[in-house]
């Protein structure tokens, strides 16, 4: 038996784990102790890893839909078919008439080769799930520190004194993360826990503030005004190390601690408590997630975060800073590769000419497109305009994953042409013109890179099915094919990992030599082959131009959607433990699935009486854009008036609002107003 070391592919958190492989075949799972983030610990899903492996659905070949059923043809023939169509539509309409979905599901090897096609092809049209979940957090980091991307180690969560959670239930989304915040707790360290709904992970809070959905920023104000108003703030570092100060302090002038509790719906003493205890503390750390980030004010709900963090001095040292946990095992990989509208590789802004210059050297070309593209949601209007008529979308959902699904559904079927390159028959898949099978984490090799910015090999350990390729090679065997052959001359993942660590200067340094010799790689930034990573950031300045935190204050939008007399609750989405994202693989996972094989709805016991709701009945939630059918759970995990649904299954989002932050582009999935129905009433109506 051999163990090959691997990288779990679900959540971000990034945790190692060997393969056992017999006779070319994936037997069992060993832990691997050594690794940094995980220590030998995996959560049910890294534990379920093998069931998707040998699943019968596994897609065998590429297929071509004709007279609307597939229809098996070959490789060669795929790739014709693709090629003469992606020209024909670019030489009608123009470059930006065609759009790429790159996936955090991919390596970094096969994000950043896909990217790079679209880029040769000559459009920015390129993003991918990043815009679904953490936007904000590139947007607003990179504005106030200087780096989208988490300040610090997952390890060192117990080093901290104080543990602030906002909007993030990683003891079900990021589970092998509560053992540091327990160790954490266990060495006395005070956990704050705000989210709308009583989760896990506010089992072991010291304090925790049940605050109305949308209200986070008005929440960190009024924190941050106890700290003013108190003089709790770090005045030493405030004064060497941040700018904007003094315009904080004047926008909060008027602001009412009164105020911050009527707009949230939490009293005003533990918002007091709350700020003396994260303020207090030696070494403070804020863990946040979606419930920061999904809403139209995502980009100022994480800079009032940072601005809460600055005026506190809790950066640089270990266990402070300021830590979005990104959602799927390469997001943020993702995003270092450039597969982002707006970037290219490591974060170069497209009007930045210079070092646009510089990639379109490596790459061999005299420029790249010089105007942003259009992200997620944005393609999806421009398909309805018309002035999106192909896409390619590489390991990703749509139509689970985006907001207002009945919307998307449209936008696809009005597409001229749809590739779609996955390892399963998706909800998204099963509208392509062409299908191509992807292979899955054990069945290649490449780089991934964790929320921690720790970059991980994961050894390819057995060979894929049937006809399957991996999404690397199917990309450059395409470029054949588009004229691009020359610039994708590569032979294996470490070839194309030697460019990435030319194009992408915090990569300088991670070879592949050097992550295959690493149980648990290198934290980006590591410039050079001697540099031993960066596990923590901003040590002594920030990346920002003038080496300043930059405070900047913001203020409490209402969301999109407020209650009324016809939609009455406010609707969230979330995540279980069990499932994963758009559940294409844990809805195969017979031991997950079968814990939690259907959609239900948590609706407080208040609201279950007062419309006659039992456990476990059937109900429809309706909102203005569709309803979908769902189970009953009737809890006190959500408060009165908040109803809350897991998004792992189709037609959650049916029910969700495509409204977008002016900034970052996210759409507010985290808000949207309903009705709940039962399901008898509306038959016996008909
Ligand atoms: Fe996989 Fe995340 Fe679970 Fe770790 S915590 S085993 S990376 S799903």
């Amino acid at each position: 038996m051999q163990l090959v070391p691997t990288i779990c592919t679900y959540c971000g958190t990034g945790c190692g784990l060997y393969l056992a492989v017999e006779e070319g075949k994936a037997v069992g799972i060993e832990y691997l102790s050594a690794h940094p983030a995980s220590e030998g610990a995996l959560c049910p899903k890294g534990n379920a890893l093998l069931q998707i492996l040998y699943h019968p659905d596994r897609l065998l070949y590429p297929q071509k839909k004709e007279n609307g059923a597939f229809k098996r043809i070959s490789w060669d023939e795929a790739y014709g078919i693709i090629a003469d169509k992606l020209k024909e539509i670019i030489s009608i309409y123009g470059s930006d008439a065609v759009a790429f979905y790159g996936s955090a599901q991919c390596t970094n090897e096969e994000n950043y080769l896909l990217q790079k096609m679209g880029r040769l092809l000559g459009t920015n049209n390129i993003d991918h799930c990043a815009r679904l979940c953490h936007a904000p957090s590139v947007a607003a980091l990179a504005a106030t520190l200087g780096s989208g991307a988490m300040t610090n180690t997952i390890h060192g969560f117990a080093d901290s004194d104080c543990i602030l959670i906002v909007g993030s239930n990683f003891t079900e989304n990021h589970p092998v993360i509560s053992r540091w915040v327990l160790d954490a707790k266990e060495k006395g360290a005070k956990i704050i826990v705000v989210d709308p709904r009583y989760t896990p992970t506010a089992w072991f809070a010291d304090s925790f503030l049940q605050l109305r959905p949308g209200t986070d920023i008005a929440l960190i104000n009024g924190m941050i005004s106890v700290i003013l108003k108190e003089k709790l703030y770090n005045y030493n570092f405030i004064e060497e190390r941040t700018e904007g100060f003094d315009d904080l302090g004047k926008s909060l002038v008027n602001y009412s601690l009164q105020e911050a509790s009527k707009i949230t719906g939490i009293p005003e003493d533990s918002i007091k408590e709350a700020a003396r205890l994260y303020a207090r503390a030696k070494n403070a750390s804020i863990i946040y997630c979606m419930g920061v980030t999904q809403h139209r004010s995502g980009t100022d709900n994480v800079i009032a975060l940072s601005n809460l963090a600055l005026i506190c001095g809790n950066f640089g040292r270990p266990g402070t800073g300021i830590n979005p946990l990104r959602g799927q095992a390469n997001v943020q990989g993702s995003c270092d590769m450039g597969v982002l509208p707006s970037f290219f590789p490591g974060y170069v802004k497209i009007s930045d000419k210079a070092q646009r210059k510089r990639i379109a050297n490596l790459w061999g070309v005299e420029d790249l497109p010089t105007q942003p593209g259009l992200t997620i949601v944005e393609i999806i209007n421009a398909v309805h305009d018309g002035r999106i008529k192909g896409a390619y979308v590489m390991g990703e959902s749509l139509m689970v994953s985006d907001p207002d699904t009945h919307h998307v559904e449209e936008a696809l079927h009005k597409l001229d042409f749809l590739i779609v390159q996955d390892i399963f028959m998706t909800e998204t898949a099963a509208l392509a013109d062409i299908l191509l099978p992807a292979v899955c984490y054990a069945e290649k090799e490449g780089s991934v890179t964790s929320t921690e910015r720790r970059v991980q090999w994961r050894h390819k350990a057995i060979e894929p099915p049937g006809e399957a390729k991996a999404d690397w090679k199917i990309l450059c065997e395409l470029a054949e094919k588009m004229g691009l052959a020359e610039k994708f001359m590569y032979n294996s993942a470490e070839e194309i990992l030697i460019e990435i660590n030319k194009a992408i200067p915090a990569y300088g340094g991670i070879t592949p030599a050097r992550l295959k010799e690493n149980i648990g790689g290198l934290c980006w930034p590591c410039p050079d082959s001697s540099h031993q990573g960066t596990p923590i950031l901003h040590i002594s300045s920030f990346r920002t131009p003038s080496g300043k935190g930059i405070i900047k204050p913001v203020v409490h939008r209402e969301p999109a959607e407020i209650p009324n007399y016809e939609y009455p609750f406010t609707l969230t989405t979330g995540r279980l433990v069990l499932h994963y994202n758009s559940g294409n693989m844990t809805r195969r996972s017979p031991s997950l699935n079968k814990r939690v094989p259907e959609v239900f709805v948590e609706i407080n016991r208040k609201d279950a009486e007062y419309l006659g709701i039992k456990p476990d009945e059937r109900v429809k939630v309706i909102s203005r854009r569709g309803s979908v059918e769902a189970k009953a759970l009737i809890t006190r995990r959500v408060a009165p008036g908040v109803v809350f649904l897991p998004f792992h299954f189709p037609g959650v989002n049916r029910l969700t609002i495509a409204e977008l932050d002016p900034v970052s582009k996210i759409p507010e999935f985290k808000v949207a107003t309903c009705r709940i129905e039962k399901v008898a009433d509306q038959v016996g109506e008909q």
